[in-house]
């Protein structure tokens, strides 16, 4: 039991940015994915969607810590000067909602209905735990590094004093993070028009999390997924906040049959619809194979022996697969095998 704590701790820790890469300030970069609809690349956090009407700009996703969000912002405004009107936010993971406060005070944020309640619960704990005790240790040990070299003008040094610096930033920007409350939110669908464009919003149900929303862009044929949508990489599924693997599949076959064009992923590349199919598949595949080995009489960890890493064509995220087959065995075995048939 200690394990899967400790390994769930590590896994929410990492949908914080990552300091290291969020020390690079490269330019964001943006995508025109259809007329006035536009999606930045987001490598610090979850990938965002910004639209463009007469009225202002609706921006799907806030970006990983202060910083990301106010880069975020200034993406938007190297292409319009228009006021951002809404911030719609997928779920709760860090990566998408740590931005918040980088954006203008007089947004108007829409959620899903347990949102704000996901944050009281698993958010500020864990990010005033990071804040209090996981970042101020992992910098005492880089001080520690740092005090064994003698030379300070070695390259190990300059390396090691990068990355703490980088560190001391990252803690500064993150004590910025700010909790705010959605002004908006709804428990199934939530539909607003802004000028000419209409958008959409639709809870399917749990997936990778319990309050995790589809957003579309009805004019343009466009969705962002949030985190429904891992292009190319692992997923990250937790226990603690409603993983719902059998209703993903469904969610991701059933989006898969609508009249969608381009796909705007949590992660990974922006743009494929095909991208829907992919996960669910990787899905699929997976539960198959665990199914499999459960009726050859495997349990858990011989499971996970059993099924490494390069049998799948994923990059990134690689320490998620043996959680994600810990969750798809505990779903086979709660939900009964016969059910849990695609
Ligand atoms: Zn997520």
């Amino acid at each position: 039991m200690m394990r899967i704590i400790f390994v769930l701790l590590v896994s929410i820790l990492s949908l914080f940015a990552n300091p290291i890469a969020s020390a690079a300030q490269d330019k964001l970069e943006v995508v025109e994915l259809d007329y006035n609809l536009y999606a930045i690349i987001n490598p610090q956090g979850g990938n965002i969607a910004f639209l463009v009407t007469r009225k202002g700009v609706v921006v799907v996703d806030a970006g990983s810590t202060p910083q990301n969000g106010r880069d975020i912002v200034e993406a938007i405004r190297a292409i319009t000067r228009k006021p951002i009107k809404y911030l719609i936010i997928t779920h709760l993971h860090g990566d998408h909602v740590n931005g918040i406060a980088g954006f203008p005070q007089d947004i108007k944020i829409i959620a899903h209905k347990d949102l704000e309640k996901n944050n009281e619960i698993f958010n500020q704990e864990n990010l005033a735990n990071y804040m209090e005790n996981v970042l101020p240790e992992h910098l005492a040990s880089l001080k520690k590094q740092l005090d064994t070299i003698s030379d300070t003008d070695s390259q190990e040094y300059g390396e090691l004093m990068n990355t703490y610096n980088a560190h001391v930033d990252y803690l500064e920007n993150i004590k910025q993070i700010e909790f705010r409350k959605p002004d908006i939110v709804f428990e199934d669908y939530y539909r607003f028009k802004l000028a000419d464009e209409r958008i959409m919003l639709e809870y399917p149900g749990p997936g990778h999390t319990s309050d995790n929303i589809v957003v579309k862009f009805s004019n343009h044929n466009v969705i962002h997924t949030g985190d429904l949508v891992f292009d190319g990489s692992f997923p990250y599924l937790i226990i603690e906040h409603g993983v719902d693997v059998y209703n993903w599949v469904r969610i991701l076959d059933d989006l898969y049959k609508e009249n969608i064009n381009t796909v705007i992923p949590g992660h990974g590349e922006i743009g494929r619809k095909i991208a829907l199919k992919d996960q669910s598949d990787y899905f699929k595949n997976l539960s198959h194979r665990i199914e499999a080995l459960m009726n050859a009489g495997h349990d858990l960890n011989e499971i996970k022996k059993r099924i490494s890493i390069s049998d799948f064509r994923l990059k990134g995220n690689e320490d998620q697969l043996p959680i994600n087959i810990e969750v798809i065995y505990s779903e086979l075995n709660n939900k009964g095998r016969d059910w849990w048939k695609f």
